[in-house]
């Protein structure tokens, strides 16, 4: 076992604030890195530490490697956390973070170079029993393999980016006829955005939910995991709103299909965090891929379970076993994620800038995470989510209500913000429901401009 005494927090935002707040909850010292843009940021206000690691582009600071490891050297510090986004699923820096001596908080750089390959990462899902979307078997390799390979699944199909992410590098392909271009297309552009063309190719499935299970492992071939939260509300790919647990996961579900993704974990040996993403529909869990890190939506697993996911990171990379047996872990009540972003609720057009007041909502079972404060300028040059808003209730209908209050009394001038578009979903009776799937909230955004939003 190592102590962790002082952690570098390689990232900013909101996340870095989460991570700072953990360590100190420890006894553990913080260094903040960050951007000359983010100088006057809250994370490198409260740290105990701050080091300026270069100019505001991410290129050549947040994911400057050398620079992030001179600042650890200097300040003394034994760990480094990558929160998430930035360096957080980059093996090779986990792999230099450890060959310096320092404990990297995440899981083994093997697990993240395998997972972090779409391609195969689902061969190693597949391979531990994970359910998968039908699809080609590995990457398609030409015209010929797409074609085949589509007659067998049947259209629709989805081609993706294997080393995609974050939403970006899928094509939706429909018919025979478009499969020549779209495949093209999407090696072209695979290779532009990540440097590697490769692609492979699923069954685009109709309505499905995404669901994703929270796990954790110890490394020595224990894992468990926390449930499942609901990310089905999403624009462009890109998750809204999450909720845990899923409006349409049973007590027994929840256990089997738990049950089934913590032995695949412990069979891997995985060590720290991890989310499996499937998409679920008519009662079928289907694997799409495994986020090798902590998640932007892990709040609403830690309101119903009670557990801090930071400090269960830290702990495992101290060495130290899981702090709670999968029989000790008790899901309770309801929790729901808005991710309030500076930008426009019904162009979502970037919305950067000085922060003239502020003012977050309190109250029982109200956690606002954000580094905002009134006088705090939102840089333009990151992504452009400045607050989290998770609200507990011991029922959905609870949570329900108190977020609307919630929403209701968060005031943030300056930059215009998507606290409108969350008010307005809660309002409506499909979400009250819990009736949605991915597709439902760009058809709502679709339908009359943004359903409710006239009222800003
Ligand atoms: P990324 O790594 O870019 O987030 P994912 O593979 O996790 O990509 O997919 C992101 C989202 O794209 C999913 O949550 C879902 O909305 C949609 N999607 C992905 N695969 C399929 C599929 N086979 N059928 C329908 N929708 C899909």
């Amino acid at each position: 076992m190592a102590r962790i005494r002082k952690l570098l927090i390689a990232n900013r935002g909101e996340i870095a604030l989460r991570i700072h707040r953990a360590c100190h909850e420890m006894g553990i010292a913080t260094v903040a890195v960050h951007s000359t843009a983010d100088a006057e940021a809250m994370h490198v206000r409260l740290a105990d530490q701050a080091i300026c690691i270069g100019p505001p582009a991410a290129a050549d600071s947040y994911l400057n490697i050398p620079n992030i490891i001179s600042a650890a050297e200097i300040s003394g510090a034994d760990a480094i956390h990558p929160g998430y986004g930035f360096l957080s699923e980059n093996a090779r820096f986990a792999e230099i973070v450890e060959s310096h001596g320092l404990i990297f908080v995440g899981p083994k750089p093997e697990h993240i170079r395998t997972m972090g390959d779409k391609v195969e990462a689902k061969r190693t899902a597949g391979a531990l029993g994970l359910p998968l979307v039908p699809g080609s078997d590995g990457a398609v390799s030409d015209l010929a393999d797409a074609r085949r390979i589509a007659d067998e699944i049947g259209y629709p199909v989805i081609i993706k980016a294997a080393s995609g992410g974050g939403g970006r590098g899928m094509k939706v392909c429909a018919s025979k006829d478009q499969l020549q271009t779209l495949i093209a297309q999407a090696g072209t552009e695979a290779k532009a955005a990540f440097g590697d063309a490769t692609v492979y190719m699923e069954k685009y499935l109709g309505n499905p939910r995404h669901i994703e299970f929270q796990i954790f492992g110890d490394g020595q071939g224990t894992a468990l995991h926390l449930g499942e939260r609901d990310c089905s509300l999403q624009r462009r790919h890109q998750k809204v709103l999450e909720e845990a647990p899923s409006p349409v996961i049973t007590p027994a579900e929840r256990e089997r299909m738990g049950g089934v993704v913590a032995q695949a974990m412990a069979d891997m040996g995985y060590r720290g965090a991890g989310t499996i993403e499937f998409l679920w529909e008519a009662g079928n869990f289907y694997f799409i891929e495994m986020n090798t890190r902590l998640q932007v939506e892990h709040p609403v697993t830690e309101m119903i379970t009670g557990i801090d996911l930071v400090r269960e990171q830290i702990r495992i990379a101290e060495g130290e076993p899981l702090s709670v047996r999968q029989d000790e872990v008790a899901f309770a009540g309801h929790a729901i994620e808005c991710r309030i972003n500076a930008e426009d609720p019904r162009t979502f057009a970037p919305s950067p800038g000085l922060v003239k007041q502020y003012h977050a909502p309190g109250g029982l079972h109200v956690r606002v995470d954000s580094g905002l404060y009134a006088g705090y300028r939102v840089p333009p040059f990151y992504d452009s989510m400045i607050a989290k808003l998770i609200v507990y209730g011991s029922t959905r209908a609870l949570c329900l209500a108190r977020l609307r209050r919630a929403l209701e009394e968060f005031v943030i001038e300056g930059p215009v913000t998507t606290i409108p578009l969350h008010q307005a979903l809660v309002d409506d009776p499909e979400f009250q429901a819990g009736d949605y799937t991915i597709k439902w909230l760009e058809e709502w955004l679709a339908r009359a401009g943004g359903t409710g939003l006239s009222r800003g």
